[in-house]
């Protein structure tokens, strides 16, 4: 209504201002004496209405470049007019972009999901996944957006999957072209849109797979020395037994007593390793304190059925190794104790240290033992695995000292490293970072350990 008036009063004002211009020209010309008025008042409002087409189409032009800014800016309702305009696009376009940073927000949240994110439309087609989901399914997200699903995954269950009205429980298929193992889950929204979340459970799976295995495992382990035992029992409680088949008897239950002792102390040793915080690195350990214990333990074991041979004590007296006492001695133990079980009588075993030039500590046993095959060499650290499993039982083992020692030398950031010829030895070494030595006098050693 204001413009309209606006306009109008307008247009009055010039033919007012035109017929008393034209008036006045009647005065002095007299070809105009009669029509002055009329003719001013005419081109008065032609001249208004030329000026109002000329606003309308500034205004038009400015509305028809797309900008937002830059309004024609008039003292007049054109102007105001403008204006309006100007302010309600300003506004349009904040509510635009504040709406886009919120998707754009939502997105990149999406995006951060360890999950993928996947949105069909009703024809099966992407609409977007996020870089997870793409990475799940084996999808290219610039190319891919738009395709068929069921053209890029072709897996059965999971085309079985879409075609189910409702779903749930998420279901796990094993995705063969990347190898995995995807939880998915499948749900509908909107008019026909579907939303496919996807969970990588390979790891869980392993974890859990090896869990099992390993309680069958130590059942197992167990279950054997107690069924001996319990035979024993019953065998000296319903037959009488003269002096030496008791005390053969007796030996023999000792025997696996001692079995199903070194397992649990293994097994309380590996929960110990896992459950625990790795040793810092400012604890110094003395490695002529440590190399004299292996050596202790290696002799006690071969009972001089081996020729042993330890690096000579003044050789590594000022070296310290950083990290926990009890594990290093565990570890460094188990090594050699193992080449002395699995060298035949008469062999040689050499415990060796050595500092690298690069400070690098090297710690290995060398034996000329049975070997190992190389197809076990890197399964031989996994709980329980054995090469010959009777000689390991025979000689006392419990398949779990190399996981021992493999889980000390993580902690202990150094590395394992096995060499093996059948039939002829093994080397064992592991080896520290420089980092984790130190070279000290050895009154030193004894006021800091
Ligand atoms: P075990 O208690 O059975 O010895 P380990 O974890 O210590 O368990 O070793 C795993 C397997 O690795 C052993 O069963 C054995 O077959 C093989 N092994 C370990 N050390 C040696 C070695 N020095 N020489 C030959 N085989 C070895």
């Amino acid at each position: 209504m204001y413009f309209i008036f606006g306009r109008t009063a307008f247009c009055l004002a010039a033919m007012a201002v035109g017929a008393l211009l034209g008036s006045l020209a009647g005065l002095w010309l007299p070809w105009l004496q009669g029509w002055g008025g009329w003719v001013g008042a005419t081109l008065g409002v032609l001249l208004a209405g030329v000026r109002d087409g000329l606003r309308g189409h500034q205004v038009l032009e400015w509305l028809r470049s797309g900008n937002s800014t830059g309004a024609p800016r008039w003292r007049s309702a054109w102007g105001e007019l403008a204006y309006r305009i100007e302010r309600a696009l300003l506004q349009r376009d904040k509510a635009l972009a504040a709406e886009q940073q919120r998707l754009a927000d939502f997105l990149s949240a999406i995006e951060a999901s360890p999950n993928g994110v996947l949105l069909l439309d009703g024809k099966e087609q992407i609409t977007w996944c996020n870089s997870v989901a793409a990475e799940h399914f084996g999808l290219d997200r610039q190319r891919d957006i738009g395709q068929r699903i069921t053209n890029l995954v072709r897996l059965p269950a999971f085309v079985e999957l879409l075609q189910m009205a409702t779903q749930d429980e998420p279901v796990t298929l094993a995705y063969h072209p990347v190898e995995l193992t995807l939880s998915v889950l499948v749900r509908h929204y909107g008019q026909g849109l579907r939303l496919v979340l996807s969970q990588d459970v390979t790891e869980r799976l392993r974890a859990e797979a090896m869990r099992r295995d390993f309680v069958a495992n130590v059942s197992h382990e167990i279950r054997t020395p107690l069924t001996v035992l319990t035979g024993f029992v019953e065998t000296m409680s319903s037959l009488p037994l003269d002096d030496a088949a008791r005390s053969r008897v007796l030996g023999l239950m000792t025997q696996q007593t001692r079995r199903m002792q070194s397992l649990v102390a293994d097994l309380l040793t590996l929960a110990q390793l896992e459950g625990s915080p790795r040793p810092t690195a400012d604890r110094w350990v003395s490695l002529a304190d440590l190399l004299a214990q292996v050596e202790a333990e290696a002799r006690g074991l071969s009972r001089e059925r081996h020729a042993l041979h330890f690096p000579a004590l003044d050789e590594v007296e000022q070296i310290l190794l950083a990290g926990s006492q009890g594990e290093l001695q565990s570890a460094m133990t188990n090594l050699a104790t193992n080449a002395v079980r699995y060298t035949p009588e008469g062999g040689r075993i050499d415990v060796v240290w050595q500092t690298r030039s690069g400070g690098e500590g090297v710690f290995e046993v060398r034996d000329t033992g049975v070997g190992i095959e190389r197809q076990h060499l890197p399964r031989l650290t996994e709980r329980f695995y054995r090469v010959d499993g009777s000689r390991s039982r025979e000689t006392g083992g419990t398949g779990l000292g190399l996981s021992i020692v493999k889980h000390v030398v993580q902690r202990h950031s150094a590395r394992l490293e096995i060499e093996s010829e059948p039939g002829r030895g093994s080397v064992f070494r592991i080896v520290f970072p420089a980092a984790r030595l130190r070279r000290t006098t050895r009154g030193a050693v004894a006021r800091e350990v």
